[in-house]
């Protein structure tokens, strides 16, 4: 039985959008997509109109009737007051992973990494991208960093999914968590779990700088990688930089009721109305929609046309080279070549065959309910904004009158180096102190602390006149520190 059309919501974009993705749209078209377009309008002239993230109501009514996106670049207005379409969308929609799939082109197209086929695949909710920002005293700025432990089942689950849905080798995973233990270590730590779950697939994970040199100078030695949010935004425009370009990479929004697809490259505002960009980025994002929609056959004829149009030498300007490109063509008559070698494959380049469609089992991305842990306050972080510049001076302040909540200090840090005890005389010091406190006895092991101690605590050190500009509360999980400890704790 024919399957039904499936509706697709489309956005022109801005700069080159429209030019591309009507190039997009008239191979999908030829192709035999089996899809009906609701058209909206985002980007510049919805800014203008007064919507802050440059989508209006009427789109997200359509995104709840499809749940499918093919998104054209938008131009982000510069200056205060707007909020990024692509995070907006990302997080309202639920979109948790992004999938970057940067494979190469050679010899037809330049690169450094001939045999390079690289998926990045990147959480796309959390980490230091919450927005969750303060300036705490004259000389300090913070972001916060969030890792959660559903967040990152559901990122890398989907990166195990998605190697043994796509005939994938392995899966490496890359982090901090030399430096970074909770954070990054909850990381890595779900990464070994989910993967024990996946024997047939090999593993690895690296630390993010060597990891990253590696993947830049030899990108054949990976497959998946999966990374967290701000990680996988920089490597995933390196790898598909160095595979080419990125004016040819597509990528994938997904999330357990709706996905997005695009091109990774941006407007190109001076390259607009001119029939000059190259739509081959956002022709890859409709070809990965088209396997999420169960339509790889599709999928397949428009990949292998489009492999075939560059081997034979069409190219647009940006990947046009004397003597080795044939034809040098614009956006349209590009996709006019691209339509003339459906149902053909490349002879050099390998053809693709996406074979059958294969749903997402949604029920892995659901979180499964974990057991409570026996959780203890143990203590507490008070951070203060002090302008004095010796910690035996603000350790012994602070001991005197902690001692009214039966507190004491155990250790003072300034930017996370510890200045007391013992600490070195060479130590930079700003005017944002760390204060770790805990209740009488904590030597001897976790003695628990009550909250109203350190409600009595900061009272104690609003009165003797310091500005507390944050708590972090020292909690234990079934006995383990939910905190870092430093050297002598
Ligand atoms: P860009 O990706 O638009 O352009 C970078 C360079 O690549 C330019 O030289 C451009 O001419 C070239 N280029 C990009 N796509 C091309 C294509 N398809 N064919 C040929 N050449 C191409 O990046 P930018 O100039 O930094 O940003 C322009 C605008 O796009 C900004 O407003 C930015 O905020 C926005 N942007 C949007 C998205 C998105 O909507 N997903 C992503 C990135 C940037």
């Amino acid at each position: 039985m024919a399957q039904q059309n499936v509706p697709i919501t489309v956005a022109m974009g801005d700069g080159i959008g429209p030019e591309i993705m009507d190039a997009t749209l008239r191979i999908l078209q030829a192709a035999g997509a089996r899809i009906t377009l609701e058209e909206v309008e985002i980007g510049e002239k919805v800014y203008a109109r007064g919507y802050s993230a440059g989508i209006e109501d009427s789109t997200w009514a359509s995104l709840e009737r499809t749940r499918v996106f093919l998104k054209a670049p938008i131009t982000t207005p510069q200056g205060g007051g707007f909020k990024s379409l692509n995070v907006t969308t990302r997080k309202a929609l639920g979109l948790f992973a992004n999938i970057r799939p940067c494979r190469t082109y050679y010899p037809f197209v330049d690169t450094k990494h001939p045999g390079m086929d690289v998926v990045i695949v990147r959480e796309n909710e959390e980490d230091l991208y919450a927005g969750i920002e303060h300036r705490q005293t004259d000389e300090v700025y913070q972001c916060l960093k969030l890792i959660t432990r559903p967040g990152t089942e559901k990122i890398v689950r989907y990166a195990f999914e998605y190697a043994v849905a796509n005939g994938r080798k392995k899966v490496t995973c890359f982090s901090k968590d030399n430096i970074m233990k909770m954070t990054d270590g909850i990381f890595h730590k779900i990464f070994d779990e989910i993967g024990a779950e996946y024997p047939q697939i090999e593993k690895e994970h690296w630390i993010i700088d060597i990891g990253a040199a590696k993947l830049a100078d030899t990108p054949h030695a990976f497959d998946v990688v999966v990374m967290a949010n701000l990680y996988g935004d920089i490597l995933s425009d390196v790898a598909a930089q160095i595979a080419g370009s990125v004016g040819l990479a597509g990528s994938a929004n997904i999330g357990v009721n709706y996905a997005m697809f695009e091109a990774i490259h941006g407007s190109a505002p001076r390259r607009a109305g001119q029939n000059m960009a190259n739509p081959t980025g956002l022709i890859n994002g409709a070809i990965l929609m088209l396997i999420h929609i169960g339509q790889p056959d599709v999928a397949s004829n428009v990949q292998n046309a489009l492999l075939k149009t560059i081997e034979d030498g069409v190219h647009t300007y940006d990947i046009f080279r004397e003597g080795r490109s044939k034809q040098k063509v614009g956006t349209k008559e590009f996709a006019d070549a691209v339509i003339a070698r459906l149902g053909q494959k490349p002879t050099v380049l390998p053809a693709v065959d996406f074979g059958e469609p294969r749903p997402m089992n949604r029920e892995l991305y659901i979180p499964k309910p974990r057991p409570a842990h026996n959780k203890v306050l143990a203590g507490v972080d008070i951070f203060v904004h002090w302008n004095e510049k010796n910690p035996d001076v603000l350790a012994d302040q602070f001991n005197a009158f902690l001692q009214e909540a039966g507190m004491e200090v155990t250790m003072i840090s300034n930017r996370g180096t510890k200045v007391w005890p013992k600490g070195h005389p060479e130590t930079f010091l700003t005017d944002h102190w760390r204060i770790r406190t805990k209740a009488h006895g904590w030597a001897d092991g976790i003695v628990p602390v009550k909250h109203a101690q350190i409600v009595e605590a900061l009272n104690l050190a609003q009165q003797n006149g310091f500005d507390f500009i944050k708590t972090e509360n020292l909690y234990y999980f079934d006995g383990e520190a939910g905190y870092v400890k430093s050297a002598g704790e």
